[in-house]
């Protein structure tokens, strides 16, 4: 995908959406980049705010090393 995922289907980020959120975190659980997630600058600002809500309000954990050593 080289187009923003969130143009392409005309939703916003949201808090509420963590099935969406996840797929920008990375195994680790980390935010990931603009380089290899390809979401546009306004997107990536708006999805990186509903994240942070997101993890506040524990629909989202902060790290995970489930997985991964
Ligand atoms: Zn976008």
């Amino acid at each position: 995908m080289t187009k923003c995922f969130f143009c392409e289907y005309k939703v916003e980020p949201s808090y509420k959406d963590t099935a969406n959120l996840d797929k920008f975190l990375s195994p680790r659980k980390k935010i990931v980049g603009r380089e290899r997630s390809y979401v546009c600058a306004k997107h990536q600002r708006k999805l990186t705010k509903q994240i942070k809500y997101a993890r506040y309000l524990g629909l989202l954990p902060y790290v995970s090393y489930q997985g991964v050593r």
